[in-house]
């Protein structure tokens, strides 16, 4: 993995902004979050068909905002297009973590640590409606209970597809399995490029940002701890 703006994992919660109140409130945040997941889901199919209409009329306000002329042939489409592929890219808010479980945590007597890295995320900034994309590495120690490998990446999915800001995105994972499972611990390390800082203000083509989350023994044993980053780092 290359960084070039950062070269070593932080130990708990952190994020390269350094911005976000450090690593205290972890434990706290993940309660907060922990009623609310299992209930999310802010919109449906047949939302995303009745504001169609209004999304694409928006996009083409910001057509003539940006002095082009929504009737040139080129752009005819452009609005319509455009808002179905921004439902598309948020279409995390039409699914619960819940529905992705179901079925899916097995009773199982393992107790080696299970990692699943590379795991591809593209995502939106929250702030500039422009994409995050990076890779997400997972890894927990079980406690009794296991999830389907493939759902970890389904994980990721509905999280990432919605606006987001990356500390919370990790976070937001590392809290759903926890709950899910109840491991002995887990970590979450996101490495993402976000078009915001690439496309605009310092454009540095190869900067990354990386987050990680930490819960349980990942947080609290340095072994453990080093023995996940060095996985995902093979
Ligand atoms: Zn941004």
């Amino acid at each position: 993995m290359d960084h070039s703006k950062h070269s070593q994992y932080p130990s708990a919660d952190k994020t390269d902004s350094g911005d976000t109140g450090g690593s205290s409130g972890s434990h706290r945040a993940a309660a907060s979050v922990m009623e609310s997941w299992k209930e999310e889901r802010t919109r449906s199919v047949e939302d995303n068909e009745m504001s169609l209409p209004s999304l694409a009329a928006a996009y083409t306000t910001i057509l003539r905002g940006l002095g082009e002329d929504p009737q040139r042939q080129g752009l005819l489409k452009t609005p319509w297009r455009a808002a179905t592929a921004m439902q598309f890219f948020t279409k995390g808010y039409q699914e619960k973590i819940i529905d992705v479980l179901n079925d899916a945590i097995f009773d199982e007597d393992h107790d080696e640590m299970v990692i699943v890295k590379d795991i591809d995320m593209f995502s939106m900034c929250e702030h500039h409606l422009v994409p995050i994309f990076g890779r997400v590495h997972i890894g927990y120690l079980p406690n009794k209970r296991v999830l389907g490998l493939s759902k970890l990446a389904r994980i990721v999915e509905i999280y990432s597809r919605r606006l987001q800001v990356q500390e919370r995105l990790t976070k937001q994972i590392a809290v759903a399995i926890t709950e899910a499972l109840q491991p002995t611990g887990v970590g979450v390390v996101i490495e993402a490029t976000h078009m915001c800082m690439v496309m605009r203000g310092v454009q540095k083509m190869n900067s990354k940002t990386v987050t990680s989350t930490m819960l349980g023994v990942f947080r609290e044993d340095p072994k453990t701890r080093d023995e996940f980053l060095t996985l995902i780092r093979s």
